[in-house]
């Protein structure tokens, strides 16, 4: 398979904090259309992985390709654009705006908030705000402020924000914490059903949503891949159990 064929391919990539290497030469592919989980312990680097790839942060040396572009050097707002998005911890929505407006401020054309005030909305955007907003199961809740959805809704509005943009490469940094159980259930039928057409990479401990969502499951450990692979193979690696799953 040539690199080509990759949705992500990243090749003997560091990242240096003061000398000390919270990416140690890794290696990560990543293929089309793959809903990738990754596991780990704390301060494993599954977070500083997502920030190297959106480009929040530098890498210190190695390669990150997106179809086959090399993203290392590229502004973050230009890997945006190239189709890459990412959700953080905390959710950012506008609490003062309904679902409704922060779909819409999301769409590509009206991404400020200035811009989007004068951006008329129009057919195209109404449309693209009804499909995500099914998506994220808030349709039914579109003239609602946002500030007065539940923590689990917020959550999903801001997938759908990014969803708006359609991109073809979606981060999520552990999108289930603090929600219910019923809201656990959604968010994997979710993501079920928006890694059609699109490669999602999801950072994520609960081991039960893990084995719902993931197509393979990838382990990292100071920095390094400790293990990869189906969902059953990586949980019965003597490894995996010693530094991660048997806490
Ligand atoms: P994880 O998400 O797997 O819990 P992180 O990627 O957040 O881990 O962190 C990996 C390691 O890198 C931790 O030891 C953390 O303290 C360190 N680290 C992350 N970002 C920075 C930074 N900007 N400066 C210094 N150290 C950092
Ligand atoms: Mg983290």
């Amino acid at each position: 398979m040539s690199n080509t064929d990759f949705a992500i391919a990243i090749e003997d990539l560091t990242v240096s904090f003061d000398g000390f290497k919270a990416i140690d030469g890794l290696n990560l592919y990543i293929d089309q259309n793959e809903l990738r989980v990754i596991i780990g312990p704390n301060g494993a680097g599954k977070t500083t992985l997502l920030d190297l790839i959106c480009g929040k942060t530098r890498a210190t040396a190695g390669s990150i390709k997106f179809k086959n572009i090399e993203l290392t050097k590229m502004a973050e707002f230009k890997r945006v654009r190239l189709g890459i998005g990412r959700k953080f911890q905390t959710p950012s929505i506008y609490e003062n705006l309904t679902v409704f407006q922060n779909l819409e401020v999301s769409f590509p054309k009206g991404r400020s908030v200035m811009g989007a005030l004068a951006f008329k909305c129009n057919d195209e955007v109404k449309a693209r705000v009804q499909v995500v907003a099914e998506d994220i199961m808030l349709a039914d809740r579109l003239d609602l402020e946002a500030g007065l959805l539940s923590h689990g809704q917020k959550q999903w509005l801001e997938i759908g924000m990014l969803l708006m943009q359609s991109p073809e490469l979606l981060m999520l940094d552990e999108p289930i914490a603090g929600m219910s159980a019923r809201e656990r259930e959604l968010t994997a039928e979710l993501l079920q059903r928006i890694c059609k057409g699109r490669s999602v990479i999801v950072i994520e401990h609960d081991m039960e949503f893990v084995k719902r969502i993931a197509h393979k499951v990838t382990v990292m450990h100071q920095g390094k891949i400790l293990a990869e692979g189906p969902m059953a193979k990586v949980q019965a690696d003597p490894n995996v159990i010693d530094v991660y799953l048997g806490h």
